[in-house]
């Protein structure tokens, strides 16, 4: 069976990807960041599972900068496939720590992709990128030609690994693809999103634990999708006959507060009521709309996104409530 790497195996789509990875056979690898915290709860499932944990499941310790690590484990673990979604994904903190953003995002993607242009037999490779590549583009919805005008930190730094995975395809002949990534959600998104904010603070005003919410802008649109979704797709994406790049999205789009108003009918509130917005939640560029439009990958990959976003909401609004009840 398969061998599976996975940069950023303890994220919201690493966690997925790793299940749904294990369910099919493969042995997975997964690179994880040394600190002193061992608490990795969206891997829990798989932990407690003595037939999974280091049986056919594997950490190992690299931070992305970690090249001579990160070779010595590509040689022990010799993967036939290597899913790379580490990274500093949130938006708004990138304007805080651009430069660490930059290191792990762009620089991180380089160095993975200099270090398999070197190997005999390279594992094939998915960059998971981001709309946000696309900032404040010129058409809607946008599809793999669209020109890349980012206007955040961090859409910047995916762009550059974007376009250094599609050069190491074009010069290097690595099977290497990019996942245009719009955004996806899922009860184990983590906090500082605005999806998961909402989907807590309504349970938690609804369970009388809170009594308001704080959110910055609430016009931006975005199209949200399902994580467990998208990691399918994931894998699609490297079962090809030839490495390409693919937009994943679900090609509908919805407000901020649209998402608000769909997450407080799940427990029968009205997020009017409750809402409060801070300056401190706005970012000093945002990007308005996004919107992806998924053709290739409904032609090329047989994958359309089914889970649609009531839907989504629902089931981490329900999440929540589970979580948060005494
Ligand atoms: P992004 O699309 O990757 O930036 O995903 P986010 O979930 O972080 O943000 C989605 C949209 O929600 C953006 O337009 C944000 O400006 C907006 N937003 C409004 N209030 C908040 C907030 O309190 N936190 C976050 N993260 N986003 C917010």
């Amino acid at each position: 069976m398969p061998t599976a790497l996975i940069t950023g195996i303890t994220g919201q789509d690493g966690s997925y990807l790793a299940e749904r990875l294990l369910a099919k056979g493969y042995t997975v690898h997964g690179l994880v960041r040394r600190n002193s915290s061992t608490v990795r709860t969206r891997l829990d499932p798989l932990f407690y599972d003595k037939d999974v944990y280091n049986e056919r499941l594997f950490l190992h310790y690299a931070d992305l900068d970690d090249v001579t690590t990160i070779r010595r484990i590509l040689h022990k673990t010799m993967p036939d496939e290597l899913y790379h979604l580490a990274g500093q994904s949130h938006v708004g903190a990138s304007f805080e720590i651009p430069e660490s953003t930059c290191q792990f995002t762009a620089m991180g993607t380089l160095k993975l992709l200099e270090i398999l242009r070197d190997l005999p037999t390279p594992p094939k490779f998915l960059h998971i990128s981001s709309s946000e590549i696309f900032g404040r583009p010129d058409e809607s919805p946008q599809n793999e030609t669209t020109p890349m005008r980012p206007v955040t930190p961090y859409g910047i730094a995916k762009a550059f690994a974007t376009q250094m995975t599609t050069l190491y395809r074009d010069s290097f002949e690595l099977f290497a693809c990019n996942a245009i990534c719009y955004n996806h959600e899922s009860p184990r998104r983590g906090e500082s999103f605005v999806t998961r904010k909402i989907t807590k603070a309504a349970a938690a005003i609804s369970l009388g634990l809170q009594d308001t919410i704080t959110l910055g802008s609430l016009d931006g649109r975005r199209d949200w999708g399902f994580a467990p979704d998208y990691v399918d797709a994931m894998w699609r994406i490297l079962q090809q006959p030839a490495p390409d790049d693919y937009i994943l999205g679900t090609g509908i789009d919805h407000s901020v507060e649209d998402f608000l108003a769909i997450a407080f009918r799940v427990v029968d509130l009205d997020w009017r009521d409750y809402i409060q917005q801070d300056p401190r939640y706005l970012r000093p560029a945002e990007v308005n709309r996004l919107l992806g439009n998924p053709s290739k990958a409904k032609q090329q990959l047989g994958w359309t996104a089914t889970t649609q976003l009531p839907e989504i909401v629902r089931i981490m609004v329900q999440h929540d409530l589970r979580e948060l009840q005494p």
